[in-house]
């Protein structure tokens, strides 16, 4: 996903293979500049180019009318159904396939509207109504549309408008004429009802309701660092051969202390697994949906009806107005190259919209300092040495590389282009790759006359007489060169530092009240001020995000003096020491933090090692050994190895996977039967503390859950609880998770005094770990609210 797909790495390696010794040598020891110097014409017009071009054919990101009818279909299907979200989804996609403007976009928003009506969102149900409206939706079937508007304006207790809305719907339908269908006659009974209950409502208004989103909670209490933009005046940036550049606390640190709020500099919505990419050879399209299907591709909030983008059928937004802002910022430039850049992956492009975003004046002023400054910036060690001469005031932080003049680190492209590329690190091959595709991204923009909007040298004239190509060589003007050098950085820059944004995504399962979450990858982006923390297998801090922001928050008491550590991913509790520098070798360095430092040079064992272990299949005992594995019972002496432990460990998982998806397609019975079969024969050989113990028994919470058998439910999920405990460790996020979903069931369950206390414990973890303005946390106070406002009756019962 983040990589270029398969083929086209293949099709770069027999290339790179193929070429004349002499010049992979000097590629290989090429600077960024004369590796694109080198390297421009070797994708060629005859081979390369044409067979990229098939793969492109692939990924769907075109408008296809023919998909928009299966989309609207299937739409109507699931309407039919009554699964109104699945219909409202299905409808979005159809639209994103329909032309703007035409009377089918219109029939899209219009049936759509009607989707969300049923799920109870008005609002957006109107808006729905007004782009149908304003697409231009057929003036006989408006009418229905209408009296739709005048519900939901009845709904949200506007009544003028309602009436409004209704005498509108009179009109057209006295224009219309006196018709006799039985729809017609429908159409009146309902408006007539419709004019009864605004009049019922007018006599008798209910008393007005506090709108409680517009409550503005107080924002957390911040001092922004003097010269750090985005974090806490308790931090200070220093700069070491050793460590590069990171940051460290200037006073002590309380858990739960903001310490880092960033916007990222630019951020790119991952596909998902997107299945569009596999062969086929006729059209298919699938009703699964993507990330692609369900975020903003601005904002990345959570879409409920999507805006598609004008000109593809891939980019959608949650309004108009990220419509816009990304268009004016981006995606004008994007939009034609949509089969492109998901075929050569994430990390491509967030390399070319950083760059928009940065704009060629700026892109072109780096670059060319990164050439005069390619002998300073290979000695760090004088520039060190400067820095330790320098007193600790503002002026120490000056010659840090990002750095401005003042000796400020901001968010800005400067600090982008200076997060470290690692270009003599990465394998020559990989280099020849991330060369190649980025031609191959320049060269269409080029060949698509974008080449001015990329350059930001558009005038109104050329605007509206578009400059058509005039190298069809397929070789890149010197602005280009300079644009895709800066892009090769950046693509060779985010394998060490591309951060993930993930949010809690509600698993889809069932109708259950008990939701689900679990965190997915949601993008790609470049956040530079978070990029300055390094990384501990056992961090001292948090991450959360929300939209495109992420907020750093400490997770533990950090002494003044202490290096803040962020994890890039392998966390000491998930993975044993061997998979964890595995992992990280791909950032170039070796983990020195404790628990690495722990595992490798003394005895202790990770929590992975101890708790996820295999029991004797016939006394139940410890297994111990490596290869082949002995019962720890010398009356037992049974061995097995462990190569057959762990197939059956897989098989297990596979039924899991297997009963979970019985949960999905609502067949809650039999996916007891089988989790409860599953936890018997896992019992036979894993101890009872392995992770996936607890993860059956939350499985299991989760069915139970699903049948309104709180009781069952919560008794599974404290035993999760224990398990993932023993694990993370009682303050974890993990935790915090856990004692969220169990809050929920005992809530359901009115199990009110353990609910109130459950609560109470999930606020104090997730505040920590999220702050206290995070979407979990003002869930868990409007059940605390809740609760408390039941009649005493029933909380004496308990
Ligand atoms: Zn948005
Ligand atoms: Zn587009
Ligand atoms: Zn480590
Ligand atoms: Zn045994």
């Amino acid at each position: 996903m983040e990589l270029p797909v398969e083929e086209w790495r293949l099709c770069a390696a027999r290339r790179w293979a193929a070429l004349e010794p002499a010049l992979r040598e000097r590629l290989a020891a090429a600077s960024l500049h004369d590796t694109l110097r080198l390297g421009c014409g070797l994708l060629r017009p005859e081979a390369e180019a044409p067979a990229l071009r098939r793969l492109c054919r692939r990924a769907r990101a075109g408008k296809e009318p023919a998909a928009a009818r299966f989309y609207r279909e299937e739409g109507n299907r699931s309407f039919g159904r009554r699964r109104y979200a699945a219909a409202a989804r299905l409808y979005s996609q159809a639209a994103s396939h329909e032309l703007p403007g035409s009377p089918e976009v219109s029939v899209c928003f219009a049936n759509r509207s009607a989707a969300l009506f049923h799920l109870g969102h008005f609002e957006v149900c109107l808006e729905d109504i007004a782009r149908a409206e304003s697409h231009g939706y057929p003036d006989r079937l408006l009418p229905k549309v209408l009296l739709r508007k005048a519900e939901c304006l009845l709904c949200l207790g506007r009544l003028q408008d309602a009436a409004d809305a209704l005498s509108v719907v009179e009109s057209k339908i006295a224009v219309a004429g006196i018709m006799t269908s039985p729809a017609h006659q429908t159409l009146l009974k309902k408006l007539s009802q419709l004019k009864i209950k605004i009049q019922e409502k007018e006599s008798c208004p209910e008393p007005a309701r506090e709108t409680c989103g517009d409550i503005q909670r107080k924002s957390e209490f911040w001092e922004e660092n003097d010269s750090i933009s985005g974090a806490s005046s308790s931090l200070r940036l220093n700069f070491d051969t050793e460590r590069g550049r990171h940051l460290v606390a200037s006073q002590d640190i309380l858990p739960g202390q903001s310490l880092l709020e960033e916007e990222a500099f630019v951020s790119v919505l991952c596909p998902g697994d997107s299945l569009l990419l596999q062969d086929s050879a006729e059209a298919v399209w699938d009703t699964r949906v993507t990330n692609a299907d369900l975020y903003c591709h601005h904002c990345l909030r959570q879409l409920l009806a999507s805006v598609p983008c004008q000109g593809c059928s891939y980019a959608k937004y949650c309004s108009q107005s990220c419509a816009d802002v990304a268009w004016q910022q981006y995606h004008r430039t994007e939009c034609s190259l949509g089969a492109l850049l998901l075929t050569l992956g994430v990390f491509c492009h967030v390399a070319l919209r950083t760059v928009l975003l940065a704009g060629f004046a700026e892109v072109s002023r780096l670059v060319e300092w990164s050439h005069n400054g390619d002998r300073d910036l290979q000695d760090p060690e004088a520039r060190c040495k400067h820095l330790s001469e320098a007193p600790e005031t503002r002026a120490g932080t000056r010659g840090i590389p990002g750095c401005n003049d003042d000796g400020q680190y901001q968010s800005s492209y400067q600090a982008v282009f200076n997060l470290l590329p690692h270009a003599e690190k990465h394998s020559p091959e990989h280099k020849f790759l991330c060369m190649l595709s980025v031609v191959a991204i320049c060269q269409q923009l080029q060949e698509a006359g974008l080449e001015a909007a990329v350059l930001n040298q558009e005038s109104s004239e050329r605007r509206s007489k578009p400059k058509t190509c005039e190298k069809t060589s397929g070789e890149l003007s010197p602005e280009m060169k300079t644009m895709a050098e800066a892009m090769l950085r950046h693509v060779l820059q985010l394998q060490c530092n591309a951060q993930a944004i993930t949010v809690m995504q509600e698993s889809e399962s069932g109708d259950g009240a008990v939701v689900n979450k679990k965190p997915v990858r949601l993008a790609t982006a470049f956040f530079p001020v978070l990029s300055l923390l390094n990384h501990s297998c056992c961090p001292n801090t948090s991450v959360s995000f929300s939209g495109t922001t992420a907020t750093v928050r400490a997770s533990q008491p950090i002494p003044s003096g202490q290096e803040i550590f962020h994890c890039y991913g392998p966390h000491r509790c998930r993975m044993r020491v061997a998979e964890r520098q595995q992992l990280l070798s791909q950032y170039f360095f070796e983990c020195r933090c404790g628990a690495c430092r722990d595992e490798l040079e003394s005895d202790v064992k990770s929590v992975v090692s101890l708790r996820n272990t295999f029991s004797c299949p016939g006394c139940r005992a410890p297994m111990q050994g490596e290869d082949m594995l002995c019962c720890s019972n010398e009356a037992c002496a049974i061995s097995v190895s462990r190569q057959s432990l762990s197939c059956r460990l897989q098989d297990l998982q596979q039924r899991i996977k297997r009963a979970l998806e019985l949960l999905r397609d609502r067949k809650a019975d039999q996916a007891i039967k089988m989790l409860l079969k599953c936890q018997v024969d896992a019992e036979c050989f894993l101890s009872p503390e392995h992770l996936l113990m607890g993860e059956l028994e939350d499985h299991l919470a989760q069915v139970y859950a699903t049948l309104g058998k709180w009781q069952e439910a919560a008794r599974h999920l404290e035993r999760s609880i224990e398990i993932v405990e023993m694990h993370h460790g009682p303050s974890s996020i993990e935790i915090g998770h856990e004692l969220f979903k169990l809050a929920q069931i005992l809530f359901n369950g009115f199990a009110v005094s353990e609910a109130l206390s459950t609560i109470q414990r999930a606020e104090e973890i997730l505040s920590v770990h999220c702050g206290p303005q995070s979407p979990q946390i003002q869930e868990l106070q409007e059940m605390k609210t809740c609760l408390s406002e039941l009649p005493r009756s029933i909380l004496q019962r308990t």
